[in-house]
């Protein structure tokens, strides 16, 4: 083999009950159809030629040093416990650590069956694969914490959703796949040494100053907090926050039926399975912070002063709303131009986001337009707009650089949905330019790209996406 990606394992080291021994099932005729080279440079990892790519990222061909598991875990889907998940159809190579120090896992999603996979097939098909390409791509762009896609393969098989469909390998890189829900799998049964050696295993790989369960608790609150407020900033929905979905690490995770928004309203909902809005807009602090007390919850099990854990975890968790609002107002701040916040801004914010509601304004481009005459256009009744300004230039004038903050605040670009379904109506047709100009828009997001601006335009009626699926 000419490919060589320096594996270095720490998960498969272990105990067995955490993961299944398990190699990706072979597929017929696999085909590389994305790599990314910038993220295999960060890796060490060297390339090799096309075809043997095509067999390692198919999971046909086993690189030197991978030691393929599928990991084990739980967690409450729409808030209902289901006691066992796991990798249903993800396989764990191994892990690498980067030139920039970080250890990463790499996955192969779509690799077939585990012992997890319940009635499921193990695979993937075409569309999802690509989507959560371009779009967790597209977040590391913007700058939010998220996985990455190195690779992506058509296999050649077809799978069986509601119709036949091109199959294909996505293959993921996350800081770990560490979830709330692998901690809940060993507090539910009782396997309070799995959940000690889990806690130890999550702060040496992620949070190495935290001390303790309550420490990482904390660290976790905050990396959350953090990023879901990053979500909110750019529009985004994740779509599945159920506890399997929720990170240790802090990154975006598990891009199923995500979106992002066009046109503002908070109860947006995309996901065609989100039947009671569970997952809207809005309510992505509020689920952050219930899926912590489950991990709270989860942690306190190992605890031997029971009582007393309780009493600290409580505090660590009703602290996150505040704390989720205090992000909030930075990040949202920071687009409109603000950069240190005091408490009155927060309602010239709201202010305009009610504003935008009631004027169906488009998210992206009423951010990227303030301060130019565009903005107001964004808004049905443009007059609304000009009444907020007037309030909001005073506050300007004792900023420093609002300009250059809310250019660097504001994309331009997103992925926007419907340019999304073009791009995998396409490649499903064989044709893979739309899928390669998308990504390279959204690598960079808050460059203006005017030869690009059709990427910048919100759908046209016909081409409104009113539901996203799973995969
Ligand atoms: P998700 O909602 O994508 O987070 O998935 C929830 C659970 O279903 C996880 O355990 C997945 O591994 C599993 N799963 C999803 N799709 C499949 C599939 N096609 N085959 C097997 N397991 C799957
Ligand atoms: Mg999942
Ligand atoms: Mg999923």
């Amino acid at each position: 083999m000419t490919i060589a990606i320096p594996f270095d394992n720490s998960y498969a080291r272990l105990p067995g009950g955490f993961h299944s021994v398990q190699a990706p099932t072979p597929v017929q005729a696999p085909r590389l159809v994305a790599f990314n080279t910038e993220l295999a440079t960060l890796l060490g990892i060297t390339p090799g030629e096309i075809g043997e790519m095509a067999q390692v990222f198919a999971g046909n061909a086993l690189p030197e040093g991978a030691e393929p598991l599928a990991q084990l875990y739980s967690g409450h889907q729409f808030g209902n416990y289901n006691p066992q998940l796991g990798d249903g159809r993800a396989i764990l190579l191994g892990e690498v650590v980067g030139s920039d120090g970080i250890r990463r896992d790499i996955q192969l999603k779509g690799a077939g069956r585990t012992p997890y996979s319940r009635g499921g097939d193990g695979r993937a098909w075409l569309g999802p694969v690509l989507r959560e390409y371009v779009v967790s791509e597209a977040m590391a762009a913007l700058g939010i914490p998220s996985t990455r896609a190195l690779a992506a393969v058509e296999t050649g098989e077809a799978v069986r959703r509601e119709s036949t469909l091109p199959g294909a390998v996505l293959t993921r890189v996350a800081q770990s796949h560490l979830r709330v829900g692998t901690f809940q799998v060993f507090a539910a049964r009782g396997e309070i040494g799995h959940l000690k050696r889990l806690t130890d295993y999550a702060i040496a790989r992620h949070y190495p100053d935290a001390e303790g369960p309550m420490g990482l608790l904390t660290a976790v609150r905050d990396a959350q907090a953090r990023l879901i407020a990053r979500w909110m900033g750019v529009g985004f929905i994740h779509g599945v926050m159920n506890t399997d979905n929720s990170s240790i690490s802090g990154e975006t995770i598990d891009y199923g039926p995500c979106a992002f928004m066009d046109t503002y309203h908070p109860d947006t909902v995309y996901s065609s399975i989100d039947r009671y809005g569970r997952y809207a807009y809005s309510n992505q602090p509020d689920i952050a912070v219930w899926n912590l007390a489950q991990l709270a919850t989860a942690l306190i099990q190992q605890m031997e002063d029971k009582q007393a854990a309780v009493e600290e975890a409580t505090g660590i968790v009703h602290a996150m709303p505040d704390l989720l609002e205090r992000e909030w107002l930075r990040v949202f701040a920071a687009k409109i131009g603000i950069a240190a916040p005091v408490e009155q801004d927060k309602e010239l914010v709201t202010d305009l986001l009610v504003q935008m509601a009631r004027g169906q304004a488009d998210f992206t481009n009423t951010f990227r337009a303030l301060g130019s005459p565009k903005a107001r256009d964004q808004f049905t009744d443009p007059g609304a707009f000009d009444s907020w300004a007037e309030g909001w230039r005073q506050r300007l004038a004792r900023e420093a650089a609002p300009g250059a903050l809310m250019r660097a605040s504001n994309p331009a670009f997103i992925p926007r949905n419907h340019r999304v379904e073009q791009m995998i109506d396409a490649a499903v047709n064989g044709d893979y330019v739309p899928f390669h100009r998308l990504n390279s828009v959204l690598a960079r997001p808050y460059e203006d790209q005017p030869d690009h601006a059709e990427f910048a335009r919100p759908p046209a009626v016909d081409e409104v996406v009113q539901a996203t699926f799973c995969g």
